[in-house]
């Protein structure tokens, strides 16, 4: 019989020191999509054992962010900083069956050591001096203690991004697992954990990937399965540097006060090193059955802030108007009646790739002008006002003309040949007169959406303005 395949459990275990960054996020994407299209578990470990620099409200911003891009974990939280017992005893387990050992090397000695080793030109590590001590310890030395690395051979493993990795034992030393106040260290939690979550699969970023011989090393001393392990390249600015502020290495919620759409984040995440054919749109269902880590980029992927917005315009579009007002809701924008909503949203989505720039020409349409722009205004002579006030009189004691879009734009073109003037004249007019500047949705949109009364009333009031 055919031995049942282990589901596959990933995690993400972000250490919270600052907000979640979108490589973070990337990240966390990869590893959610792989599980949950196998029929995975996904775990979130909050990595927090670093009590002087981790902070709450980096951890809340972490479940927040999570919150707001839908990725869901199975289970609680796992907080490393509530497994300090677990660890110390699988610490003690290792001295008892001497992996481990008690390393007295004081400060100076250490610093010798270092000295000397830099003098030959040597890559600084330790000299084993106390792998096999049985002599009396030191009084004056409080212990670090020590996992025995391998002193010959090599640790190798298949990366699923890298290929196959192999560490000569000579390049390791007996690296400390617990601090000489007891506290354990970084790659010997994350491989306890790791190990203890039944974690199958590793993906994270390759900054990563030279921790990952250490973490082998304990799971070796333990008995452990060792995970696979997939080591995604960094994300790089466009002009292939490591990515800044600048660049948009910004927190995920800041891409929330954006204007972005969560979707349209993960859509941009999914191809930062990852690709299926030339397929740049990925629903979540699609990025469900089509991500597979294998695939994934062994060189770095660059941000590009023109195809976030792209993809961002895409589902603005591919939202329906009143979930659409929703989000609007949250930048202040007003809720409109139905009709208006029909017109100026359709028009505004052609237009706008952010919540934000939807919001402001959403504003820009439904707040009259303060000002006029005066190079428009200086183009209007006096034939065109005088159209202006003629097309006012007319229009007041239209109802007809007022119905739909299509009524006001046969209106005024009738109006424009009857009174002879172009209608490449008459527009432009209107235009300065409903919004005050040149550019945005047509004016025939514009002007269905305020409604007779509104519009007639900017009209008028540019009128007696000028
Ligand atoms: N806590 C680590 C970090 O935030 C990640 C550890 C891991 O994925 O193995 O970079």
């Amino acid at each position: 019989m055919k031995a049942a395949q282990k589901p596959i459990i990933t995690r993400f275990a972000p250490s919270p020191t600052g907000y979640l960054h979108i490589g973070g996020l990337r990240t966390a994407l990869f590893n959610y999509l792989y599980a949950r299209a196998n029929g995975g578990k996904f775990l979130l470990r909050i990595e927090d054992t670093d009590l002087a620099r981790n902070s709450i409200e980096a951890t809340q911003a972490i479940l927040e962010a999570f919150q707001w891009v839908g990725l869901d974990y199975d289970g609680e939280v796992v907080y490393q900083s509530q497994r300090f017992g677990l660890y110390k005893q699988y610490i003690q387990q290792l001295l008892d069956s001497k992996k481990a050992y008690y390393c007295y090397m004081s400060k100076q000695e250490l610093d010798e050591l270092r000295a000397e080793q830099e003098r030959n030109k040597q890559t600084p590590r330790y000299d084993n001096r106390y792998r096999d001590f049985s002599g009396t310890p030191p009084q004056n030395v409080a212990p670090v203690v020590r996992i025995k690395a391998p002193l010959e051979g090599a640790i190798t493993f298949d990366d699923g991004v890298k290929g196959h990795i192999s560490i000569n034992a000579k390049e390791l030393d007996d690296f400390i697992i617990a601090r000489s106040d007891g506290s354990p260290t970084y790659n010997f939690v994350v491989a306890i954990d790791d190990a203890l979550m039944g974690v199958t699969d590793v993906i994270r970023g390759d900054d990563h990937l030279s921790n990952t011989p250490k973490q082998i090393i304990v799971y070796n001393a333990l008995g452990f399965d060792i995970p696979r392990f997939f080591h995604v390249p960094m994300i790089l600015n466009p002009q292939g540097k490591k990515l800044s502020k600048r660049d948009g290495a910004m927190g995920v919620m800041d891409y929330e006060k954006m204007g972005y759409l969560s979707e349209a984040l993960l859509n941009f995440l999914v191809r930062l090193g990852w690709s299926y054919g030339d397929k740049e749109i990925f629903s979540m269902r699609e990025m469900l059955a089509l991500f597979d880590p294998n695939a994934l980029n062994s060189s770095p992927s660059a941000y590009n802030e023109d195809k976030l917005l792209w993809l961002n315009q895409h589902y603005i579009k591919q939202t329906d108007n009143a979930a659409l007002e929703v989000l609007l809701s949250a930048f202040g924008a007003p809720k409109l009646s139905e009709k208006s909503r029909q017109i100026l949203y359709p028009a505004l989505k052609e237009r706008c790739n952010t919540l934000v720039n939807f919001t402001q020409s959403l504003q820009e349409v439904l707040n009259p002008p303060t000002t006029y722009d005066e190079k428009m205004r200086a183009k209007l002579d006096s034939t065109a006002l005088q159209s202006l006030g003629a097309l006012y009189e007319t229009l007041s004691i239209q109802t007809k003309a007022w119905e739909g879009v299509a009524d006001i734009e046969s209106y005024l073109h009738d109006f424009a040949s009857q009174k002879q003037i172009k209608i490449g004249k008459l527009m432009p007019t209107l235009r300065c007169a409903l919004l005050g500047k040149s550019g945005g949705i047509g004016v025939c949109e514009v002007l269905i959406a305020l409604g007779k009364e509104q519009s007639l009333e900017r009209i008028k009031a540019f009128i007696s303005h000028i």
